[in-house]
């Protein structure tokens, strides 16, 4: 067997990401902010929104603090269609966030300016939850940098927490999930034992009527997931899915030539029961898919911050491109004919408004 050596001194990389160390800083798109700096960060950006940008607490962790979700849209009087995007459901993964935060300030920031994001403003809301398992996050950036799961405790295990990515009520526990309370793909002890998985279930449960595309965000690996990870059968929309994420793995591979990979989670990475993206799938939120951003093993969780700027840049094209297509916007429709693998599962109708005016108006 051959080996190589990734990371020479794991502890100077662990030090070198700069959160770990006492002094506080300010809130910065380009470092990984803290819990702390992120609460600060969402009030300011929601005042100063305009009004594009309300805020609303859907239920407070395990340990208490408040899970907040932003949501990102044009006042409108008719109902839109709408997505709904989490970071950070794994607390080590720390791009994650950052990816949050960074769609977050682009959709405020080119919002009037940007023809793509306003149309997708315009017809669409978009609701974002910037960390979702906060108090595991809150814990890697105070004591264990490699810290997963939920920070949830139970009488009878000193064991702390579950995987949330294995604890929604999808296939529960069946297959790649641990029901040892010790392992880091502890499943919990009942589907949406962890109280944040729930909290979020219970927001995209009242939301299911108007909410066409679930996207998770992960790190690492490079890959685009979707339906599914509990069962090796192929999801029934399966073709579309796959067409869908090759054209976003295309618009994102456009930027930098970042390379990923498409397919179900099954197969494409392992089986995973209880994960967020195949509950909301099954629930009949169609576009559902999770995204492991970079890199693919080099620095693994612990990605430069140097990296945060170029990584962001290119996922915004991928995310932008499911969310226009799920939307079936229009003006939005300009990514379709770039990156073009999707194209046939839209409608003629639908086709002939990506080609009208509107559609050709961003640069
Ligand atoms: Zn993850």
């Amino acid at each position: 067997m051959e080996h190589s050596v990734l990371i020479e001194d794991l502890q100077a990389a662990v030090d070198g990401q700069a959160d770990l160390k006492p002094t506080p800083r300010a809130h910065s798109y380009t470092k990984y902010n803290t819990w702390t700096d992120i609460v600060a960060w969402m009030s300011s950006m929601t005042s100063s929104s305009s009004g594009l940008m309300t805020k609303q607490v859907i239920g407070n962790t395990y340990e208490g603090r408040a899970m907040t979700v932003l949501k990102i849209g044009k006042a409108s009087s008719s109902t839109k269609p709408a997505i709904f995007m989490d970071c950070g459901i794994h607390a080590r993964e720390w791009i994650s966030p950052a990816f949050c935060q960074w769609f977050v300030k682009e959709a405020l920031s080119t919002y009037g300016t940007d023809s793509q994001m306003t149309s997708l403003l315009d017809q669409m809301d978009v609701y974002v939850l910037p960390v979702f398992n906060i108090d595991g996050y809150d814990f890697t950036h105070k004591s264990n940098r490699m810290w997963r799961k939920t920070r949830s405790r139970r009488s009878g295990s000193s064991c702390i927490g579950a995987d949330p990515n294995r604890n929604f009520d999808a296939g529960w526990c069946s297959m790649g999930a641990s029901s040892n309370p010790c392992s880091d793909t502890f499943c919990g002890y009942t589907p949406e034992s962890e109280i944040e998985v729930k909290n979020v279930a219970d927001f995209i449960r009242r939301n299911k009527s108007t909410i066409k595309a679930y996207l998770t965000i992960h790190s690492y690996s490079q890959l685009l997931l979707f339906p599914y990870s509990y069962t090796y059968d192929l999801a029934a929309d399966h073709n579309e899915l796959m067409k869908v994420a090759e054209g976003a793995s295309s618009a994102l591979r456009s930027l930098y030539g970042t390379r990923y990979t498409s397919g179900p989670g099954a197969t494409t990475i392992y089986p995973a029961a209880g994960g967020s993206d195949d509950w909301a799938y099954d629930l009949g939120v169609k576009y559902s898919y999770t995204f492991e951003l970079r890199d693919t093993g080099r620095y693994g969780f612990l990605l430069p911050e140097s990296q945060i700027k170029p990584t962001c840049e290119e996922t915004m094209l991928a995310v932008k491109y499911i969310a226009a297509y799920a939307g079936r916007v229009v003006g939005v429709y300009r990514s379709f004919k770039d990156f073009s693998p999707a194209a046939q599962y839209v409608t003629t109708a639908e086709y002939s408004l990506a080609a009208s005016p509107l559609g050709q108006a961003s640069a």
